[in-house]
């Protein structure tokens, strides 16, 4: 225990500092988020009022006053083993427990075995009644599901994970420039990272100053402690749906957003707190989604994603678009970009991207259409170049490639015609740039490692 009481008391202090906050900010406008509720309380019996389900005494079907009391009940307790508790704390495991003690532990095994769950024809009727009543917006009744002296104790854990989270939030509301609640961190398998816009997770969650996400099934948590235990539990190593591409240790999985919806919903939930337009969340059934990912031993990780709707009528061959920040910058933005890509033209289709673009989806893409149109001319020793066959065999949109074509400055218009002024030095320059940047060979997409039939959608 090196520390351990240094760092206590530090975090005791801290608590203070949030608490006495608390107090001052409790005008403010933000509310309890369950129906119903005016705000009033606080389930440590500490406060006047309170702003999430965690902390809410109508949640937890307990009245203002009752938390007050429980917190009265409390401090008792704890004055009373201060005066008896010895000074020297040294040791204090090993010793044996007091006759008292031992009388208590006693009597609440006793009680423990004694105890059958065998409910009163009037007290199931209550239960029904109340879970008929609320559903999901109240915890249910807990009475008579177990001793009295361990419903206590689970009350003491709910109030102790209650101040730790109010702390949390409190500090965190105090940090943020804007005076506003949003997620600012993510933490996803090995990995936290800063996160940069909002996303509409339910309220309880978006309030956070920190979420958890599996990075397998993508299910988003409250806490370092649930996230743990749910790694334990949960069976997924992969994305659901089919893999469709493999090669190295990199795959990408299709996934129908009307097969799998929680996880697509849960993935464009994600992606929102990463990009600034995005406004598809819950309607996920008209997409496919490919996620890309990379396999260890513990299992695939993703490292990006792209949806697609299953029939664009604008020939949209992207809707959005993702690198999971922490594998930026490493040539998976253009891998994904290069798989829609290979999609449409097995589609024998041509495409491009939903607009808008994030900022940094335009200047992925502008740089893919860059080096693709120059690979291909510096390729293509014949002297007309149509751009409807360029389309034709990049899936790239006509558009965008005489879009790209002006911005390098290679497309004139002269006597009436578009003419490609093909830049030998812009080559050569693109030819030096691609011997340089050694690209490991599963970082090239290799359309033979596909297994892929167009998705075939039912009228
Ligand atoms: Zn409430
Ligand atoms: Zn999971």
């Amino acid at each position: 225990m090196d520390g351990g009481e240094d760092s206590q008391s530090e975090r005791r202090a801290a608590r203070v500092v949030a608490e006495n906050s608390l107090k001052y900010t409790t005008d403010n406008i933000i509310r309890c988020p369950l129906p119903g509720c005016d705000s009033k309380g606080h389930i440590t019996g500490k406060y006047d009022k309170h702003r999430t389900l965690s902390a809410c005494p109508l949640y937890h079907n307990m009245s203002v006053d009752e938390c007050k009391a429980r917190l009265l009940d409390r401090e008792i307790v704890s004055e009373k083993r201060k005066t008896t508790a010895p000074d020297d704390r040294r040791g204090l495991r090993n010793k044996a427990a007091t006759s008292e003690q031992q009388e208590y532990h006693r009597k609440v095994m006793e009680e423990r075995s004694k105890f059958k769950v065998e409910m009163s024809e009037e007290l199931q009727e209550q239960h029904s009644q109340h879970r008929d009543l609320y559903q999901m917006t109240r915890e249910p009744l807990l009475t008579g599901l177990t001793t009295e002296f361990d419903l206590k104790l689970f009350r003491e854990a709910q109030i102790q994970a209650c101040e730790e989270l109010s702390y949390e939030m409190t500090a965190h509301y105090q940090l943020s420039d804007k005076q506003e609640y949003r997620i600012c961190k993510m933490e996803m398998g090995r990995y936290e990272m800063e996160t940069w816009y909002a996303s509409p997770y339910p309220e309880e969650y978006s309030r956070l100053p920190k979420i958890y996400i599996c990075e397998y099934c993508l299910k988003y948590m409250k806490t370092s402690v649930i996230t743990r235990r749910h790694a334990a539990k949960c069976v997924w190593r992969h994305p659901p749906g089919d893999e469709i591409y493999r090669k190295g240790n990199l795959s990408v999985f299709e996934v129908d957003g009307k097969k799998n919806k929680i996880y697509c919903q849960n993935l464009c939930l994600l992606a929102k707190l990463f990009l600034d337009h995005k406004t598809l969340y819950y309607d996920v059934e008209p997409f496919l989604f490919y996620i890309m990912t990379e396999a260890d031993n513990q299992g695939c990780h993703m490292v990006g994603y792209f949806s697609k709707e299953k029939q664009s009528f604008l020939n949209y061959n992207v809707s959005c678009i993702l690198t999971m920040p922490a594998y930026m910058r490493k040539g998976y933005g253009k891998m994904l970009i290069d798989f829609s890509y290979l999609l449409t033209r097995m589609e024998n289709k041509v495409g491009s991207p939903e607009r808008p673009l994030s900022d940094l989806g335009l200047i992925s893409y502008r740089s893919y259409w860059k080096d693709v149109l120059l690979n291909y001319l510096n390729c293509c020793k014949e002297r007309d170049i149509s751009i409807k066959d360029l389309s034709q065999e990049t899936g790239i949109n006509a558009n965008d490639i005489v879009s790209t074509l002006q911005a390098m400055g290679m497309l004139k218009y002269w006597k009436g015609k578009h003419l490609i002024l093909k830049k030998q030095d812009l080559i050569d320059e693109h030819l030096k740039r691609k011997s340089l940047k050694k690209l490991d060979e599963n970082q090239v997409i290799d359309p033979s490692c596909l297994k892929w039939t167009p998705h075939v959608s039912v009228q």
